[in-house]
């Protein structure tokens, strides 16, 4: 993102992409040129059950290679940092801990797709909410558009591809507070990613072929911001541990960028230093968190899953007396705009 250039040390992209590997229709040469054309730095591949699309640095996109972990019957989970194709298990609580094992690190995709959909599309949920995952994908671009795509007639179909930024309202609350429960239970960050789930399907039973979320719609929508401490290598394999070490810390931001693309900034400070998200600080006589928005923005603070302060404006500073966890929720024209990850303030 050009105007994002002057922020230091912050790097945009896109987690959970399907290619022709399986059920996506572009090969990764389209694919880099849409995340180039949206302004992307990197971009999470997540084949289903796949483990075969190129990584490196390609049309000067940074190319990380996941999976899809993909049972029939739903529990998808993103697997990332594994270097070898996991087979699914009927059983989830075997794909995280295969995942472990294989020295990576996963979250639950789509977990709260709803079950009366407008659709024929079948959701694919999370449905033991009492198997972990190590994080969760807490907005899911593709999913959250089948759930309120309107098969009824054909003004509703054309309404769901003509005006379908109105169907991109903001994370499920059921999903947000399944992840805050994860991290009361928790000491450490439980983390959250946005997902794209893009796959530019093409459809031609209309009269009009139509692309369903093309890959440069989907990179120009929910997206993830991380926040590193020093430039981006220009070494494929040292950047490459600096995105998955930034997203498995929670060192990153989730915005819909069609909203706005001002990220807001979002930090706590101590007498002492200054974190970003996913990072600890200790509580002193001095400690704030503070929101920054270019804009008149609903900003909410919630500290270990409740909502301690709601304030609309442009900025927020507000003085931290208590240890907890605590996350920022922006929505700016009521749509969901920007999710932190949790900072943790220790005593
Ligand atoms: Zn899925
Ligand atoms: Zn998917």
């Amino acid at each position: 993102m050009m105007e994002n250039k002057k922020d230091k040390y912050k790097y945009f992209g896109a987690i959970h992409i399907h290619t022709l590997y399986s059920d996506g229709t572009g090969n990764i040469e389209a694919i880099t040129n849409s995340a180039k054309k949206a302004g992307l730095d990197w971009i999470i591949i997540t084949d289903h059950n796949n483990f075969d699309v190129q990584e490196g640095i390609i049309n000067g996109i940074y190319v990380i290679k996941g999976e899809e972990i993909s049972p029939d019957y739903g529990n998808h989970y993103i697997a990332l940092g594994i270097n070898k194709l996991i087979q699914p298990s009927d059983n989830s609580q075997d794909n995280v801990d295969t995942v472990k094992l294989n020295g990576g690190f996963g979250f639950s995709a789509h977990p709260d797709e709803s079950d009366i959909r407008k659709n024929s599309h079948r959701p694919l949920k999370w449905t033991d909410k009492d198997i972990i995952p190590d994080g969760i994908e807490i907005w899911n671009l593709f999913s959250q558009w089948a759930d309120n795509y309107n098969s009824k007639n054909i003004f509703t179909i054309a309404y769901s591809y003509l005006f379908k930024q109105n169907l991109i309202t903001k994370p499920y609350q059921k999903t947000l507070e399944w992840w805050d429960e994860l991290n009361n239970k928790n000491k450490k960050i439980v983390p959250a990613i946005a997902g794209s789930d893009a796959h530019e399907f093409k459809i031609s039973k209309y009269i009009i072929p139509v692309k369903v979320l093309s890959y440069e719609y989907s990179f120009k929508t929910i997206l993830n911001k991380i926040y590193l401490k020093e430039d981006l290598s220009q070494n494929f394999e040292t950047a490459k541990e600096q995105i998955l070490n930034a997203i498995k810390n929670g060192n990153n931001i989730i915005a819909n960028m069609s909203v706005c693309k001002d990220i807001p900034k979002i930090c706590i400070s101590n007498n002492n230093t200054t974190v970003q998200c996913g990072e600890t600080l200790k509580l002193d006589n001095n400690t704030y968190i503070i929101v920054e928005c270019k804009r008149n923005t609903k900003i909410t603070v919630v500290k270990d899953g409740i909502k301690i302060n709601t304030t609309h404006s442009e900025n927020l500073k507000l003085k931290l007396s208590e240890s907890g966890k605590y996350r920022v929720e922006t929505e700016l024209n009521g749509k969901g705009f920007a999710y932190s990850n949790p900072i943790i303030v220790e005593d």
